[in-house]
């Protein structure tokens, strides 16, 4: 009895659980809401939803339809079709923008409806064929997840799809998924020819990682690449995924007090186009600077402690031994440069009794000029200081402190004949001392 208590608890849990996920789900109240089909150009028509973009090419062979929307939304894409005056069943291609449960998601009902054959962008097929579970980003989102498709057709960047007189070119704008697909084709109107481009996505979604995505490793790259392609484009007719991304309301509007052509839009499609790379840009450019390089910080390791003092130094009285410390840093400078280090990576710490000390900083060095720095945390730090200069720097700058009187203490790698650690009193003051130390010195190859 107590048994079947809990199981029926556990059971109105795990309902009320999936019931939260659903509504969890990232679904825009005007994704939802009907919109009444129109005729946008010659034989092609929006047939969406007023958040959702769907659209129908009529041909004499059947029809093409561009999205499948969420898996709620194919009643009323149905119905849109049919307000026109064609038949849903006489759909026989379906195709995606890109594969989100909001564009993908009702893709199994209407080939179950029609029998369409559903052609999907290569890099998309195992999202679309596996529900959604292999997104690199909502692979893991229950909400975000669909009835798995089967694709009839695999596209290619370029691969053109025909039918009945009409085609369709699948450009590939990935980033935003891996296989997204910008639509372009050709429509006559009025006795016109016009380019349309129907675009997939150029979004960065909140939370996409586009620095160090084991899941997407290519994805800051994919990103370029889509601006290069959507740049490249022939455009009259501005669409996209979404109505928001072309202003569809307003032209709709528009069209409805008589314009004849609003959707012809070059201006607005290119102002779109540069406002979402300046987007991508600004969020890469974010991230980058956050990302904290993990290869660096395992290097700093070494640096738990320092010394202020160091018990293997020479210690020179200035100016009383000025020649003998001379001589040495003389001898120790040449075996470094014998050994013809150019590029190499090392830690520094410029430690004084003065403001702006930065603490260990890992400084790389190319052809003998510090090249990167990065602070602890991974960070990159500026080169534009005292803390930040090369082995020959450390040199140069010794070299003019023996000038000055007091007290130098000093000790050299055996190795490589840098001075890994360096402490000066600068009489009479007893404020004036600094210390600097080296580690963790790495040629690189
Ligand atoms: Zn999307």
């Amino acid at each position: 009895m107590l048994n079947a208590l809990r199981a029926a608890v556990v059971t109105v849990l795990l309902m009320l659980n999936a019931l939260v996920g659903r509504l969890g789900a990232q679904v825009n109240s005007d994704w939802t809401e009907p919109f009444p089909p129109f005729r946008i150009a010659g034989n092609l028509y929006y047939v969406g939803s007023k958040g959702l973009a769907n659209y129908l090419i009529t041909t004499p062979r059947g029809h093409i339809l561009i999205n499948s929307d969420l898996e709620s939304s194919v009643p009323l894409i149905r119905a849109s079709v049919e307000k026109l005056g064609f038949k849903f069943s006489d759909i026989r291609i379906l195709l995606i923008s890109h594969a989100h449960w909001d564009h993908d998601g009702g893709s199994a009902a209407i080939k179950k409806i029609t029998g369409a054959k559903y052609m999907v962008m290569d890099a998309d097929v195992p999202v679309v064929e596996s529900g959604g579970k292999t997104d690199f980003q909502y692979g893991n989102v229950p909400a975000s997840l669909y009835p798995p498709t089967r694709v009839n057709r695999v596209l290619h960047d370029g691969d053109e799809v025909k039918l009945g007189g009409a085609t369709l070119v699948a450009r590939l704008t990935p980033g935003h998924t891996k296989g997204c697909t910008t639509w372009t084709m050709k429509v006559k109107d009025a006795g016109k020819i016009y380019d349309v481009v129907i675009v997939g996505s150029p979004n960065v979604n909140p939370g996409y990682k586009l620095v160090d995505n084991s899941a997407y490793p290519k994805i800051a790259s994919d990103y370029e690449r889509t601006f290069r392609v959507l740049k490249s484009l022939p455009v009259d007719i501005f669409l996209g995924a979404h109505g928001s991304y072309f202003d569809m309301e307003t032209k709709y509007a528009r069209q409805q007090d008589g314009a004849a052509t609003p959707f012809i839009d070059p201006a607005g499609y290119n102002k779109y186009v540069a406002d979402r790379e300046q987007a991508f840009r600004t969020e890469l450019a974010a991230q980058k600077a956050a990302t904290a390089d993990t290869s660096v910080t395992a290097i700093f390791k070494d640096t738990g402690s320092t010394r202020v003092f160091s018990a293997e130094a020479q210690r020179f009285k200035l100016p009383e031994q000025r020649q003998s410390l001379r001589a040495l840093l003389k001898k120790e400078r040449g075996l470094w440069q014998a050994g013809k280090p150019r590029d190499y990576r090392f830690l520094l710490r410029v430690g004084c009794f003065c403001p702006g000390t930065r603490g260990w900083l890992l400084i790389e060095v190319r052809s003998g000029q510090p090249l990167r720095a990065w602070d602890k945390a991974g960070k990159s730090a500026a080169l534009t200081d005292w803390n930040t200069f090369s082995i020959d720097g450390l040199y140069d700058n010794l070299e003019q402190s023996v000038d000055r009187n007091g007290q130098v203490q000093i000790a050299f790698d055996p190795r490589w004949h840098f001075p890994r650690y360096v402490g000066t009193v600068t009489l009479p003051g007893p404020d004036a001392w600094s210390n600097t130390e080296v580690r963790g010195f790495r040629p690189i190859q």
